[in-house]
């Protein structure tokens, strides 16, 4: 299950941000997935409470932000939306589509004390 590195990951930043800004405790963490990222919320979330227990983040909450997928594509030359990663361009069918947005996953905001 690869949300449980990418839990450690964030869990990292977040012990590295304590040392630099001095807080004791997270609170909440607002995290963005993007929908074309292959993160799954659910697993993300059951992974977040096994990596933070006995951490600074213990008991912490898990707010996920979903961001929605873009893309280019070639043929139109518009940015169209995708709801998943090789999708065809909803306009012309064109399998040309250039992923511009979606593929992130990014601590966007916590609450600390
Ligand atoms: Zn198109």
């Amino acid at each position: 299950m690869h949300e449980l590195s990418l839990c450690e990951g964030v869990l990292q930043v977040l012990e590295e941000n304590a040392r630099k800004q001095g807080y004791q405790r997270v609170k909440t963490v607002w995290l963005e997935i993007g929908a074309l990222s292959g993160v799954e919320v659910e697993a993300m979330r059951f992974g977040f409470d096994v990596v933070t227990k006995g951490t600074l983040a213990e008991g912490a909450r898990l707010e996920v932000l979903e961001l929605p997928g873009e893309a280019w594509c070639m043929q139109c030359s518009i940015t169209v939306a995708a709801k998943q990663r090789f999708d065809a361009c909803p306009e012309c069918g064109s399998y040309q589509l250039q992923v511009t947005a979606g593929e992130e996953m990014k601590i966007k905001e916590l609450e600390v004390e």
